[in-house]
């Protein structure tokens, strides 16, 4: 079991490298966002909830995404391990996360940081939303999901320095130097 968690901000190409690590490396991908986007596009009980607050930029509480998140690890049993692709997100959710991998004799094995400035993160949204419509990528939006991100999120990156997992890698630059960069933080980890 090899358990990856890949973190940046919006914009700095988790999803992008996500693709690219789970074809060579076979692990379950999960994202917490994909998943709250499909619940909205169901119209589930779930969707409904969370609607709005994907709509204007803010993180999703704790309890419910964390809820979301165990039972999609436990719905993959014999998965050869996961990529958390936007969880956590906040520190209560890396302790959760934690003490869940724990419970089943597990544990997060690397962060992969992708490191991006501000501008890169502005133009690559401006690009995906043409594509995307997402909504949450609008300008307005995206100020929102980025004082999130430097309010709470930036914090988890200390909590996984602490037990000295975290990469860092240089997110700007052409996609398969990147991933370059990031199978080798892989093959060194799994080593
Ligand atoms: P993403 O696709 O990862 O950018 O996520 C899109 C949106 O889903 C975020 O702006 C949040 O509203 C929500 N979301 C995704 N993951 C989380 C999480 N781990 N905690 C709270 N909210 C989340």
């Amino acid at each position: 079991m090899f358990n990856l968690v890949i973190f940046g901000p919006p914009g700095a190409g988790k999803g992008t490298q996500s693709e690219k690590i789970i074809e060579k490396y076979q692990l379950a991908h999960i994202s917490t966002g994909d998943m709250f986007r499909m619940h909205i596009s169901n119209d589930t009980e779930l969707g409904q909830k969370v609607k709005q607050i994907l709509a204007d930029g803010l993180l999703v509480p704790d309890s419910v995404t964390i809820e979301m998140l165990e039972d999609e690890v436990s719905r993959n049993p014999d998965a050869k391990g996961f990529i958390f692709d936007g969880f956590p997100r906040t520190v209560p959710q890396a302790e959760a996360l934690d003490a869940f991998l724990k419970g089943k004799g597990y544990k997060i094995d690397l962060v992969l940081q992708l490191d991006v400035n501000q501008e890169v993160i502005t133009e690559r949204i401006a690009e995906r939303q043409k594509i995307s419509g997402r909504a949450d990528d609008d300008a307005s939006k995206l100020i929102k999901r980025i004082d999130e991100y430097f309010s709470k999120t930036i914090h988890v990156l200390p909590y996984y320095q602490n037990q000295d997992k975290v990469v860092k890698i240089n997110g700007i630059g052409k996609i398969n130097d990147i991933f370059e960069n990031i199978s080798n933080a892989i093959d060194t980890s799994m080593a």
